[in-house]
């Protein structure tokens, strides 16, 4: 049999293959940082005036807030591995404070096992454990992360038509709705049944922690050193005949600049990708057109002083007529380093997306009302207001979503020179989109003939 001895071909800088990421949040940051090392020049465009995207911390007075994603958790295998590689290890603090659900008035303490919820009866508890079984038990030690398309076969039934029957109305609404609001920031109706195996696979493994540096400190160290242009819109990928993508055309203010590269790794939202290319084949255009992410905002609100409660967050009842999906008091995840007296609604669902254009007084006024019940009077309390707007809040896994996501991420491989990262072609979350940019950046590598 004959052997192939493969000699590595040593680059001088100015030879080293060229390649582009478009998007500079968790994603696009990950696939630079792992082309960089495989030896590619690469340079990151970003629309926004700072890294990060859906990641993002502010400084407030005597202290900082985390404003978009929150947790990382302990099945999160590429973003462990980073933040080892980055030296924020030591910043890892576990989250120890309680979440708690209202029912009908009542506050109970989230049950963080599928056993032990002592707000459903010992049948519908039996029942609910039954379900989680049937639908776990086939994926037993599945990697939620990386092997989420385990879960397609889960993938055309809908979460409340196919469970609620099954595990009763009391445990669909004040179970499975905490648990999908904390561990998919989805409203348990719309989603799949795939999606809920995959967050149950989360629920059941994992430990829960958050940065105490901010989890902003993750994106800005991989930034680091890297060549970013901030206020760099991608408005065009440049074709090279149907299935070949040779740069893009970025706009700057009013200039638009042409630039060529090797490769070119796309790490945006689904919805800002779909109209940069026209070569997308009719599987590609399938689904660009059809996934949706759910668009959301967040209001910071401060008060004058700290509210008493050692919950992380609270998770109101909507049977009960709140609208509010939940809210949280950063102070309690990171004590010493959030401030007391700050609170974040979180309005999710159709509210929310309703909303997202309203300003910043209509949005927290739709809100006042659940908060005055949760902590009564202190909507008085509140001097100053921030409010983030989530237009491509979270990835929406509607039914058979996941099944075109995947052949989505399949068919792409095809367009040469073209690489697709981010958290919806890998199941979402933080994971998702570490995941996506470092087998972006792998593909790219082994097309350009770099170590991998
Ligand atoms: C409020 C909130 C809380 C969350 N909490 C958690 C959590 O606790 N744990 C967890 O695991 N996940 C959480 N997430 C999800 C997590 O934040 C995302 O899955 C992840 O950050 C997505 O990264 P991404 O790189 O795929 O996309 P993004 O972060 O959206 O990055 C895409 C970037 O592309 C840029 N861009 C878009 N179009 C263009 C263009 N044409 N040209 C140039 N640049 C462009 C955008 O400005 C953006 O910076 C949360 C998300 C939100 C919104």
């Amino acid at each position: 049999m004959p052997i192939t001895v493969r000699r590595r071909r040593w680059r001088t800088l100015s030879e080293r293959p060229k390649a582009l990421v478009v998007g500079g949040g968790l994603a696009g940051l990950t696939a630079a940082h792992f082309l960089e090392k495989a030896g590619a020049d690469v340079e990151v465009f970003e629309a926004g005036d700072s890294v990060g995207g859906r990641v993002g911390t502010v400084q407030v007075e005597g202290g900082f807030i985390d404003v978009g994603a929150q947790f990382i958790h302990s099945n999160y295998d590429v973003v462990l591995s980073l933040i080892s590689e980055l030296g924020l290890e030591g910043n890892l603090a576990p989250l120890t404070s309680p979440i708690t659900t209202i029912q009908r008035g009542h506050r109970y303490r989230m049950a963080f096992d599928s056993w032990n919820v002592p707000y459903l009866s010992v049948k519908e508890r039996l029942r609910f454990n039954l379900q989680l079984g049937r639908l776990l038990l086939p994926r037993l030690r599945m990697r939620p992360h990386a092997e989420w398309p385990r879960s397609l076969d889960l993938d055309d039934a809908e979460l409340g038509h196919y469970l609620r029957p099954r595990v009763g109305e009391d445990t669909f609404e004040y179970l499975i709705r905490p648990l999908m609001l904390s561990y998919a920031m989805a409203e348990p109706e719309g989603v799949s049944v795939a999606y809920f195996a995959r967050s149950m696979a989360m629920y059941l493994s994992t430990k829960t922690f958050a940065l105490r540096s901010g989890i902003a400190a993750l994106t800005d160290a991989l930034a680091q050193g890297k060549k970013v242009h901030l206020g760099a819109q991608v408005v065009r990928l440049l074709p090279d005949g149907p299935r070949r993508v040779v740069g893009i055309e970025v706009a700057r203010g009013d200039r638009r600049e042409e630039v060529r590269a090797d490769a070119v790794v796309m790490a945006v939202p689904s919805p800002a990708l779909a109209p940069l290319y026209d070569g997308w084949s009719d599987v590609e255009r399938r689904f660009l057109d059809t996934f949706a992410y759910s668009p959301f905002p967040i209001a910071t609100l401060r008060l004058r002083s700290p509210v008493d409660d050692p919950s992380y967050a609270v998770l109101p009842d909507r049977a009960d007529g709140y609208r509010l999906s939940f809210l949280t008091l950063p102070q309690n995840k990171l004590p010493h380093c959030s401030p007391p007296a700050y609170l974040q609604c979180y309005i999710l669902g159709p509210l929310g997306a309703g909303i997202i254009d309203e300003d910043d007084d209509t949005i927290t006024g739709r809100v006042a009302q659940d908060l005055e019940r949760i902590f009564p009077r202190v909507s008085r309390d509140v001097d100053w207001v921030r409010v983030d707007r989530y237009r491509h809040g979270f990835p929406h896994f509607a039914p058979g979503a996941y099944g075109r996501a995947l052949q989505f991420r399949e068919s792409v491989r095809s367009i040469q020179g073209l690489a697709v990262a981010g958290d919806f072609i890998e199941g979402g979350l933080l994971e998702g989109a570490a995941l996506s940019g470092k087998r972006a950046a792998k593909a790219v590598s082994a097309d350009l003939g770099l170590r991998r």
